[in-house]
């Protein structure tokens, strides 16, 4: 899957943004009676365990909740209780009570290896039987080398820590040998006495979890190789179907100084070309000035049509100043040149950023001197026209 069930659609006339992820996938199922009814607070709750995970570079995401109704499936629990949290010792869960929970399966889950799906139970009370202060507990049941079944357990005082804690007992499952796993914490200070959690109280699978729970670099590694964590192409947002446009306005040529030849006067026939552009359009335009003398030249408005079409984010505006002073002997002089290219960054090519004490996105290039002259340009970019965008999701 791509995106978590509460994820906005895209509109039409829209184009997906996407970002490839390593991703752990829930289904998350509310129980009867559970205090987790609505799915706002499914998505608070993920994406408070997301953030912690987004440490170790795992997306978590929510494939499918919904809220189960009265269930009929024979077992020592009562799975329709008010209390049903008080029936289970996580620590000492029976075959019988393990096997009638994952009897709830995963309804209605998207198609594709419904083992690599944890599924999440929203389940009322407050504490287990084993462990009355506890909000979170973690089976799993393999069956041969290749495919463990998870399923977690949140009572109704369980947030997004305890379901990061409890994602780190799914991830860190692993085959040891044949038809053989376990799900020891896999840092170096995990505790010895009880060797599912950590000895450190900030790391996150200390047994009780810290408000900014950590996660170490070993604990990182094995969550990543997890069978559970695949990558996934995931939709972080979206963007209007159109093309920015931007504007470029060459504002005033500055000459600062000139040198003709020898035997005429000290003003330069020159003739200018002027062109700015991206990679689907070059807008050119000619200038002329056959008294060129120190001082400013207003060109503004002059260098202003047709608008800049860009291709793409990764598409320069680029700036080109050449000019030539036409001399009778020997042949022309070349005017030194002046190329800029601007990059989307972070100031929409030049739009939003300035040269010190001018107004946004004005710009001076130069100056630049060979014998002939020596002079700047001031100009301003600006962005016409932009595709709305909508970001929604960070991706790890
Ligand atoms: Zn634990």
């Amino acid at each position: 899957m791509d995106r978590n069930t509460w994820d906005k659609k895209t509109p039409p006339g829209f184009t997906e943004l996407r970002k490839e992820a390593m991703t752990v996938e829930l289904c998350v199922y509310s129980l009867q009676n559970s205090r987790m009814k609505e799915i706002n607070q499914v998505r608070a709750v993920a994406e408070a365990a997301g953030k912690i995970w987004c440490q170790g570079g795992v997306n978590v995401q929510v494939v499918h909740w919904e809220a189960l109704p009265p269930l009929s499936i024979a077992g020592p629990l009562n799975l329709n209780s008010t209390d049903l949290a008080r029936q289970i010792p996580c620590g000492s869960l029976s075959d019988a009570a393990r096997s009638q929970l994952s009897t709830i399966g995963k309804p209605n889950a998207p198609a594709g290896d419904p083992t690599r799906l944890v599924a999440v139970y929203c389940i009322p009370g407050n504490g287990f039987q084993d462990a009355p202060s506890a909000s979170g507990c973690h089976q799993f049941q393999f069956q041969g080398n290749t495919s463990p079944d998870h399923m977690i357990l949140l009572t109704d005082s369980a947030d997004g820590r305890v379901l990061a804690h409890e994602l780190g007992h799914a991830l860190f499952v692993r085959l040891t040998g044949p038809n053989s796993w376990m799900n020891e914490d896999p840092d170096p200070g995990r505790n010895v006495s009880d060797r599912l959690h950590n000895a450190n109280p900030p790391n996150l699978m200390y047994s009780s979890v810290s408000e900014k729970p950590s996660i170490s670099p070993e604990q990182v590694m094995v969550a990543q190789k997890s069978r559970l964590v695949t990558r996934q192409s995931l939709f972080y947002g979206f963007r209007e179907n159109k093309r920015y446009k931007l504007g470029v306005d060459i504002k005033t040529l500055h000459v600062d100084e000139v040198s003709d030849e020898i035997t005429s006067d000290n003003a330069l026939e020159s003739s200018w070309m002027f062109a700015v552009g991206t990679s689907i359009i070059k807008n050119r335009k000619p200038y002329e000035n056959s008294r060129l003398t120190p001082g400013d030249y207003d060109l503004s408005g002059s260098f202003d049509n047709p608008l800049l079409e860009v291709e793409s984010d990764t598409d320069k505006l680029t700036l080109d100043v050449t000019g030539t002073d036409r001399d009778f002997f020997p042949f022309n002089d070349e005017l030194p040149h002046i190329h800029k290219e601007w990059s989307k960054g972070e100031d929409l090519w030049g739009s939003t950023s300035s040269d010190p004490g001018a107004p946004t996105g004005q710009h001076q290039e130069g100056p630049v001197k060979n014998d002939e002259i020596k002079y700047s340009v001031t100009y301003a970019i600006r962005v016409d026209d932009a595709p709305l965008e909508e970001i929604f999701r960070h991706i790890c």
